[in-house]
């Protein structure tokens, strides 16, 4: 479904990303794993055209590497990203309305709302709240669901994990679980790799720019040095 070959990724003069290739096939997820400044987040800014890249970017058969970041979203790419991003002054109700910009019929909005506020009934319970006054958990919660407004095809999740109490890690993997098992096509980057390979189909390692391990987690999971590497256990 999304396929990325010899991706470099640039901030201003700065290279951060030299020349990845991955793949995620549809209903899959992908977890692309590493430490801080590996370069996962300027990957995602690429695929969603936020950041200057060179490189193939084909999503559908389509290369999208010189599209713009309106007609990503339209082609089906969604992102809920590093920080959750949540517009805290604004409302959960509108946060998620906000994730649909591009569909126009409001009677579908709303469809699409009610649809997630009954997989998310801790949104709903405070949907005219607003979004600062919620948990970090509910926060990336919100996060999610916003991106999921836009109907994607690909759901691109950055660090969902990022600063959360153990349990509620839980809880955010346990709904991307959820989401997989409906179908869901999710490209998945994470520091957190244990809960990161539970779930993945197959995960991408990277270090410095560039991918240096890739495998089923099965095939991760049989490394030790990867894995201390992975889980920065020593
Ligand atoms: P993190 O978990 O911290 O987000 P990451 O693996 O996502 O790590 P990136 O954020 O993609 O890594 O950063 C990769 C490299 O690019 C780092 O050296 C970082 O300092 C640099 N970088 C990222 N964003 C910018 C920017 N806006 N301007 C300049 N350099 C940047």
């Amino acid at each position: 479904m999304l396929t990325i070959q010899d991706l470099h990724v640039f901030h201003g003069p700065i290279e951060a990303v030299h020349g990845i290739s991955l793949e995620v096939e549809k209903g899959k997820c992908i977890s692309l794993l590493g430490p801080n400044g590996a370069g996962k987040t300027s990957t995602i800014s690429a695929i969603t055209g936020i950041a200057r890249s060179t490189g193939l970017i084909r999503f559908e058969g389509r290369d999208l590497s010189r599209e713009s970041v309106e007609a990503r979203i339209a082609a089906g790419i969604a992102v809920s990203p590093e920080g959750r991003r949540i517009f805290s002054n604004l409302t959960v109700l509108e946060n998620l309305t906000l994730g649909a910009a591009l569909q126009k019929d409001a009677a579908e909005k709303a469809k699409d709302t009610d649809h997630w506020f009954s997989l998310f009934p801790i949104l709903a319970e405070r949907r005219d709240q607003s979004a600062g006054t919620l948990s970090g958990g509910e926060q990336q919660m919100l996060a999610i669901a916003r991106a999921l407004m836009a109907r994607p095809k690909i759901l691109l999740l950055d660090e969902p994990s990022l600063g959360l109490a153990p349990k509620i890690v839980r809880q955010i993997f346990d709904l991307i679980a959820d989401l997989k098992a409906r179908g869901m096509t999710i490209l998945l980057v994470e520091q957190n790799a244990t809960q990161a390979l539970k779930l993945a189909d197959y995960a991408y390692l990277m270090s410095s720019g560039r991918i240096v391990a890739h495998g089923t987690a099965d095939d991760l999971g049989k490394s030790d040095k990867l894995m201390a590497e992975l889980t920065g256990v020593a």
